[in-house]
This record gives structure tokens, sequence and C-alpha cells, in this order.
């Protein structure tokens, strides 16, 4: 039976609006996690006009992210990029470790069709672990299978040691996911017992139709799936959209460009504004904005 950490007053808020969830098998090696996301999921989608199709396939790319930043063991952020020859040639999803996600598919305004290897065919994925401090990690598998989980569980079983898969689902509206994972061998050593409860757990999580992943929550899909197996269910986790844009973030790309461009761009168009491509927020930059980066020297030339 699941058990709560939290009372029972707090369990119908606790499994209502966007969050992750974490669980553990009390009599096998075995954790898991389950991601639910709602607003933080409709509020990405409303920044941009996508078709059907694609609006799925995003909602599943950031269940996933929120999911996978259960892996990071620091302050950073998780990022997961698909590029293809499909539809969308990029489809990107960002879950930082306080659970903040952004997302956008770039490129994607004419997509229309509905199928897995229409919009992201003869593609790769990269999952790159983004430490605030730190080395960058980054592993790529190509776009396998007829599906962005099963992607996932071919670069699950090229670098992870532990045994890990992933099911995720997604409509206009939510988007949800399921990830069980092993953990190293503690409560089971004999290695055949170990492999029959993995084995176990995930032709259970097999059974989970899409629906029954958008619909349920935490409480009653583990009841759906575990109810003969001891669950521990733990408090959950806040997940929204915010994006990591800044003001300081876009001037820094700027002063990038090289100060005779600026200098370019300025009078060709009196003023140079950069948008954000995940939030649409607008940030403007006058002259006297961009004096650092243009150099000493440039405050000089006459027009
Ligand atoms: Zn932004």
């Amino acid at each position: 039976m699941a058990r709560m950490d939290t009372t029972r007053d707090n369990e119908a808020a606790a499994d209502a609006g966007d969050r992750a969830r974490r669980f553990l098998f009390e009599a096998a090696d075995i954790r898991g996690e389950s991601v639910q996301l709602d607003s933080a999921f409709t509020e990405i989608l409303a920044i941009h006009q996508y078709a059907p199709g694609v609006s799925r396939l995003l909602g599943e790319m950031l269940a996933a992210a929120v999911l996978l930043r259960s892996n990071l063991k620091f302050d950073g952020k998780l990022v997961l990029q698909a590029r293809s020859q499909g539809q969308i040639p990029l489809l990107m999803a960002e879950c930082s470790s306080t659970g903040e996600i952004r997302g956008i598919a770039r490129g994607a305004d004419l997509a229309t069709a509905s199928h897995f290897d229409q919009l992201l065919g003869d593609g790769s994925l990269a999952i790159t672990v983004d430490p605030r401090q730190g080395q960058r990690y980054q592993g790529i598998v190509p776009l396998s299978g007829d599906s962005l989980a099963r992607s996932l569980d071919t670069y699950f079983t090229q670098s992870e040691q532990l045994g890990t898969r992933i099911w995720l689902a997604a409509d206009g509206q939510r988007a949800s996911g399921l990830l069980l994972q092993q953990l190293p061998a503690q409560l089971t050593t004999d290695p055949a017992e170990r492999e029959q409860q993995w084995q176990h757990v995930c032709a259970l999580a097999a059974t989970v139709q899409p629906g029954e992943l958008l619909e349920l929550g935490t409480e009653q899909l583990l009841h759906r799936l575990y109810h003969q197996d001891p669950v521990r269910l733990f408090a959950p986790a806040a997940v929204r959209f915010q994006c990591s844009c800044s003001r300081e973030r876009t001037l820094r790309a700027l002063s990038a460009i090289g100060p005779s461009e600026l200098e370019d761009l300025l009078q060709e168009l009196g003023c140079i504004t950069m948008d954000c491509e995940f939030c649409n927020q607008q940030y403007r930059y006058e002259r006297e904005d961009l004096l650092d980066v243009l150099g000493p020297g440039t405050q000089t030339i006459l027009h």
C-alpha cells in the first residue's frame, strides 16, 4: 500500500497542480518519481502557436526534463535537446534543480504531423547536465523507436549502470511522466532476485495507459500499479514555468557580437532589441546602455 509522509488533510492538495513526487519501494532497491504539469505547461504553450502534435511532444520533453533533474546532485539545470530532420528542427526543454522549467520547439511553425517519426525523424537527443559550478556533462543518443520515452531508455541503457525506465504522456493541457530507477544493492543482494524485482515493477508500469498517466494523481497511480508492494511516497516538490533570461544575460550575449557590428546595428536601427525565444520578453538597449560593450573611444564617434 502507498504510505504517505504527509497528513491526510494535505493529501488532496499534495496531488494537485504542477509537481514532482519521489517514491521508494520499501522492499526493493528501486526508487521512482512522478511528474504532473498543468499550468506550467499551458503557460509555455500560450507563448507560442504550436500544432497539437508539437505541443504534445514539447509536453513530454518538459516532463522528461523534470524527471531527469532528479539525478542532479548539485545546483544547476538539466537540458534536453532533440535535433532532427523532421518537422521540428529543434525541440528543447530545461528544468533547474529548484523546479523551474522552460521549453521551445524552434522552427516548428509549419509542423502539422502527429507522429513521432515525422516530427522528430532522423535525429539525435542530447542530455546535458549543467551545474552552476563545475563541468558540464553531455550524452547524445539517436532518437529511436517511436517515442521520446523509448529514446531516453536507450540513453539510460548506454549511460547508467543501474536500470532506469521512463514513461511519458501529454495532451494539449497536461503533461505527465513516470521514472523508475534501480538503486545500489542494499536490501536485496542476490542478483537474480534483484533483476526479478526490477522486471516486476517495470512490467506493471508498462501497463499504464497515457490517459491514466495524465488523469491519476501520484497516489492513485501508485495504488493502481503497486497496491501489493509497499511504497513510500514523499511530499511533492513544486514545479513552475520560469524563464532564466535576464537583461544581464542578453547583454553578455550582445558583447560576443563585437563592437564594430554593434556600432553598425546602432547606426542602422537606433537601438538594439533582443527577444527571448522562450518567454517572448523583449530587452531593449540604447547606445548609452552599451558603452561598456562598445569599449573606449566609441562615445566620440560623431554622426
Ligand atoms: Zn526568457
